[in-house]
């Protein structure tokens, strides 16, 4: 017997292509990349790091399918809503089984295996949910819950002995004992996706996707600049990003578009570069200049020399006093 196995690196769902590995059923771990996952915050690769690693483990083939078009749109206007923050957990999830039919067929696999426990998860993970991301993706009742199987009503595969239901278990609800209990008896120590969430969930970077939604500026490659740094909204269809540290000066450099401007402090003195989209104004470029030397280290001087300039293009240099916190706080995303 084969199943597809959703593998998201977490320790869930680890613990459940384990157990259902354990009972001789043959599996394929398959996950989905977007570039909201928490694993892989600098780039658009999503979790595949996570699973991949699991998958190898396990010894099993992974199958990864890139969803970043169709879930941005989803992020866009999700049918079923949000979470507490961004999250459009439910037709997230509903995309993500749909792909795990896909695969189903072509690998000529029974059923899907998943790590959702009943209970432990607010928006996703209560029974109606579960039920309705089922027949909204048309697996209704071929998704095997192993770590909740028993206190599930009976699924197709353990009805037709596909898989031993009394080898399933019945853990419920947001405690995590019984994953952890299970890992232990497992050995397993190390999970590569620890947290298992994703940036959807983290309040700072969805009220930054909702300033991009609002301005109607959101865009695949756009969400890898979400990611760095301080973000100011200057005005309609212009931003600044500040890098935070040498990391994210770098990433910032490079993530620069045509049209876009570069700043950062003369070469003697300690300070972020900056990022700025929408905006080639002298007023926009000084005003930025000041949000840079912000977070120069002055030395006691009361402007810091700050340069700019386009991609490719030549450097001028301005001298920025930086701006009062109160005008900053204002200005902050
Ligand atoms: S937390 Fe993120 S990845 Fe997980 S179901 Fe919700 S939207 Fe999807």
């Amino acid at each position: 017997m084969k199943a597809i196995a959703l593998i998201s690196g977490g320790l869930d769902s680890t613990l459940a292509a384990k157990l259902t590995k354990d009972l001789g059923i043959e599996l394929v771990a398959f996950n989905t990349i977007s570039p909201f996952c928490l694993c892989n915050q600098r780039s658009s690769s999503g979790c595949v790091h996570g699973a991949g690693k699991v998958a190898k483990e396990l010894g099993i083939k992974l199958i990864s399918v890139n969803v970043s078009e169709e879930f941005i749109e989803i992020v866009r206007k999700p049918k079923h809503g949000y979470g507490s923050n961004m999250n459009p957990c439910i037709d997230c999830r509903i995309l993500l089984f749909k792909k795990a039919k896909i695969a189903m067929e072509q690998e000529g696999a029974s059923f899907v295996i998943t790590g959702e426990v009943l209970g432990q998860r607010p928006m996703s993970q209560k029974l109606k949910t579960m039920q309705l991301i089922e027949r909204e993706s048309e697996l209704e009742g071929f998704v095997v819950r192993p770590l909740s199987a028993q206190v599930l009503e009976p699924t197709i595969p353990e009805k037709n002995g596909w898989i031993p239901r009394d080898k399933l278990l019945a853990i419920n609800g947001r405690s995590r004992k019984g994953q952890f209990a299970l890992a232990k008896e497992f050995a397993i120590f190390d999970y590569p996706c620890p947290s298992g969430g994703c940036l959807l969930t983290d309040p700072e970077f969805s009220r930054r996707l909702k300033d991009v939604m609002l301005h109607d500026e959101l865009t695949l490659d756009g969400v890898i600049l979400l990611k760095l740094g301080r973000h100011f909204r200057l005005s309609k269809g212009v931003k600044l990003v500040v890098g935070r540290n040498e990391s994210e000066n770098g990433l910032l450099e490079s993530a620069g578009r045509e049209g876009d401007w570069l700043l950062y402090p003369k070469d003697d003195l300690a300070g972020p570069t900056a990022l700025l989209r929408g905006g080639s104004t002298q007023d926009l470029i000084d005003l930025s200049g000041r949000i840079t030397a912000h977070y120069c280290d002055l030395n006691g001087s009361v402007y810091a020399d700050i340069f700019y300039r386009r991609a490719g293009g030549q450097e001028s240099c301005l001298k920025a006093s930086p701006v009062d916190e109160g005008l900053l706080k204002s200005l902050r995303i």
